[in-house]
């Protein structure tokens, strides 16, 4: 009796996911890539978990490649549930990209449901964060360090940081170039100009962040998604709104952020496109700072990696420069 009782919970909850996504677009067009042409049979079909990834795959892959991203643009990966049709598009793909950790981990259990063949490439496999860097969000709050093993408890936001993110390109790049060795060169010349483009932002980015004085060089973020971005340009981290995804903080909490917000002479926090604005906006004039936007795992539609980055920095200065 009672295993048929749960059986049927989960059936009427499966029926209740598919019916509540079934108008919801899954799969996502290439950000800023061109339409699909006449040679589409040829191209290498390419599956990434988020937007932005996929922006990095077209980069490389440019017309050899028809890429497009399970996740829509403007969702949060931590807490997405990928619906029936994903599923359909990840059994079609030849090679398919994903972070890893805790950003995407439905993508693994994806592929495995759906036993694929694809080429995998995981671009944050094995990495590491830079030596000092506080990663882990009770740290950056001040509280005792959770415990930490290899797989979890690393922050997974690596791309944040231009010289992760030309890891990513490379690892993006050995993967298609293993997928489709006829047009190894190609992928290599695309990949070798795109992080010159990656290069170019960071020396100009360094440029910008210089103009912001030293002591107002403080970033406060929505959720904790900056740590390898703040170290590599000298931001101190100095707390975030959401300690962990999907979970709201505590009136503690809360009141505890305000008063290091103003204890150390934060000039702006930063809001996430992902996420509902209205808990920092509350802090923010709580500590009487300004609120501004970032992109981590969301971007508008169409915005690709550069772009992102040029556009996080110019934020960064814009907030905290004053
Ligand atoms: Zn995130």
């Amino acid at each position: 009796m009672r295993r048929w009782l749960v059986t049927i919970v989960v059936l009427v909850g499966l029926v209740m996911t598919a019916c509540g996504r079934a108008s919801q677009p899954t799969v996502q067009p290439p950000v800023g890539g061109e339409t699909v042409t006449g040679v589409a049979a040829s191209r290498l079909v390419v599956v990434a978990s988020l937007p932005i990834l996929a922006s990095m795959v077209k980069a490389v892959g440019g017309e050899l490649v028809e890429v497009s991203a399970v996740m829509p643009g403007g969702a949060d990966p931590h807490t997405y549930q990928p619906t029936p049709r994903d599923v359909a598009t990840l059994a079609e793909a030849q090679v398919v990209v994903y972070n890893g950790g805790e950003l995407d981990p439905w993508m693994e259990r994806q592929l495995e449901a759906v036993r694929s063949k694809a080429k995998v490439i995981v671009l944050s496999e094995g990495l590491k964060p830079p030596e000092g860097v506080a990663v882990e969000e009770e740290r950056v709050l001040g509280t005792p360090e959770p415990e930490h093993d290899e797989e979890h408890g690393i922050n997974p936001h690596f791309w944040l940081d231009p010289d992760f993110a030309v890891i990513y390109i490379d690892r993006i790049t050995a993967g298609l170039v293993e997928a489709d060795p006829a047009h190894a060169e190609l992928y290599r010349a695309n990949a070798a100009r795109y992080i010159d483009e990656i290069r170019n932002f960071d020396t100009w980015a360094k440029e910008q962040i210089a103009t912001i004085p030293p002591e107002r060089r403080k970033l406060v973020t929505f959720h904790n998604a900056f740590p390898y971005f703040a170290a590599h340009y000298g931001l101190e981290l100095v707390g975030v709104v959401v300690l962990s995804p999907g979970r709201e903080p505590s009136p503690q909490e809360v009141a505890q952020l305000v008063a290091r917000i103003r204890a150390e002479g934060v000039p702006a926090i930063f809001v996430e496109p992902q996420f509902n604005p209205k808990l920092a906006q509350t802090i923010a004039q709580e500590a009487g700072v300004r609120v501004l936007e970032l992109y981590s795992d969301a971007a508008p539609a169409g915005m690709d990696y550069l772009a992102m980055m040029r556009q996080n920095v110019t934020n960064v200065v814009e907030g905290l420069r004053g």
